[in-house]
């Protein structure tokens, strides 16, 4: 059967589809707020009932100690055909400022050619488009050419609390051969883009104590060390003029970028950076261009600094102590723990004499993820981009992390496939939040195209 045919149905179907999708997105599933936690039950329910409908073997609405998780799984295609375990969230960001949506955001609306609801992009409309296609090639083909698991959490938006240990406990459950998210973006509208690999991070916190108050400069000026003044040498002595990071062992286990790779990276249009942040020029490690820079090399930022005084005048003291934060964006090949021990080791080495200093080992922290950019399930989705679009694909590496990739990584060691399909103007977590249906139309074409091909 063709896929021309699964787009037919869908093309057929499109204005009763999109009323679905209306129906889902009216449900206010705010997961920070616990006044809606009718809500959340409703959107699992609407999950359950739809994916019973179009003939999973097995659908489940699994309690959490926070709000539930709708599982599923169809394994009709047989032990031959590959499975896939497809990740996505029902839970919606909160909508204040209420006043400035220009229509209410659960009372989906289309405005030109975008639909505007909060969860249109991110993730519910996203999630619907799986679904629609799942219905399509039940409809047509009687059949899914590839057997199917879901895993529909309510908690992304509060960090996905009970999620990883879900997965852990139930890792038989949801095994799959590779995963495939959509909760991401395109680099413009009708850009195909393929996002393969996010960076990991880790933080840590330095504290400078000095004397064990706040002394006078006058009288102590010069006999005792002052706490800010060494917290400066520390955090300068972390990089050079160059943007090079020289903290020792920073770099080890980081592959250079490929040939191939830089050609990508070049392909990519981008921001202009001094245009959006109204810097007079940008920075980058020697070597490299900002765009290669921010995609695929680490960095290290100070993001914090405080200590002494703030008021208004001069207050003429040595201040007790000083405080900065510091976090890393890491690549392939960096342990976000290891890469503490490194700039502790740092710090404790240039630290000079007169202060003591701690350093505050952050919990949050995460490791890179990167799915080669020539694996087959990567090249294969490009070009069923690029079919469904009409045009061609772009690779990019985000400077962001997203935690349930990396927790999927470690738990599975699977390929995790990222089709995005929401673009930078769907105002995700803002008001006015919407969706091309551009991409909706396209998008759900891309996943036909993607599931014919990988069965082939
Ligand atoms: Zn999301």
């Amino acid at each position: 059967m063709l896929a021309e045919n699964v787009i037919a149905y869908l093309e057929k179907n499109r204005s009763a589809l999109l009323q679905k999708l209306q129906t889902f997105l009216k449900i206010p599933s705010v997961s920070t707020d616990s006044s809606y936690e009718e809500s959340i039950r409703d959107a699992a329910a609407f999950l359950k009932n739809y994916i019973a409908e179009i003939g999973f073997d097995e659908v489940e609405v699994v309690g959490t100690d926070g709000h539930p998780l709708v599982y599923a799984s169809y394994n009709q295609a047989g032990a031959d055909a590959p499975t896939v375990l497809f990740y996505g969230h029902y839970d919606v960001q909160p909508v204040d400022p209420l006043e400035e949506w220009k229509s209410d955001p659960f009372e989906p609306e289309i405005r030109g050619n975008r639909l505007y609801a909060r969860g249109a992009s991110d993730d519910k409309g996203q999630v619907f488009m799986h679904l629609a296609v799942f219905e399509a090639f039940m409809q047509t083909e009687g059949a899914l050419p590839m057997n199917v698991k879901l895993c529909i959490e309510g908690e992304e938006e509060i960090g996905s609390e009970n999620l990883y240990d879900l997965l852990q406990a139930k890792k038989e459950q949801f095994a799959a051969d590779f995963v495939v998210i959509s909760d991401s973006g395109m680099v413009a509208e009708n850009q195909p883009t393929i996002l393969y690999g996010l960076k990991g991070f880790t933080g840590i916190e330095i504290k400078v104590k000095g004397p064990d108050q706040d002394l006078h400069s006058g009288l102590y000026g010069g006999a005792v060390r002052n706490p800010i003044m060494a917290l400066t040498h520390i955090l300068a002595s972390m990089k050079n003029e160059d943007e090079v990071i020289t903290v020792d062992g920073f770099y080890d286990g980081v592959k250079d970028i490929t040939a191939h790779e830089k050609a990508l990276i070049a392909d990519v249009k981008g921001e202009n950076y001094t245009e959006t942040t109204g810097v007079k020029e940008t920075t980058s490690e020697a070597g490299y261009d900002a765009k290669e820079h921010t995609m695929a090399r680490p960095t290290l930022e100070i993001n914090g600094m405080y200590g002494g005084y703030q008021g208004e005048g001069t207050k003429t003291i040595i201040p007790a102590e000083a405080t900065a934060k510091i976090t890393c964006r890491l690549v392939p090949g960096q342990n976000p723990a290891h890469i503490q021990q490194l700039l502790k080791r740092h710090i404790d080495q240039v630290a000079p004499s007169g202060v003591d200093v701690e350093v505050k080992l952050e919990k949050l922290s995460s490791k890179a993820y990167m799915v080669e950019p020539d694996h087959p399930l990567i090249e294969q989705a490009a070009a069923c981009y690029e079919r469904a679009f009409q045009k061609k694909t772009v690779f990019v590496r985000m400077g962001g992390s997203i935690p349930v990739v990396e927790w999927l990584d470690a738990i599975y060691d699977v390929p995790v496939i990222l089709l995005g399909f929401g673009t930078p103007e769907d105002r995700l977590h803002s008001p006015n939040e919407s969706f091309p249906l551009d991409s909706f139309d396209k998008g759900m074409q891309t996943l036909v195209y993607y599931w014919k091909e990988i069965t082939k």
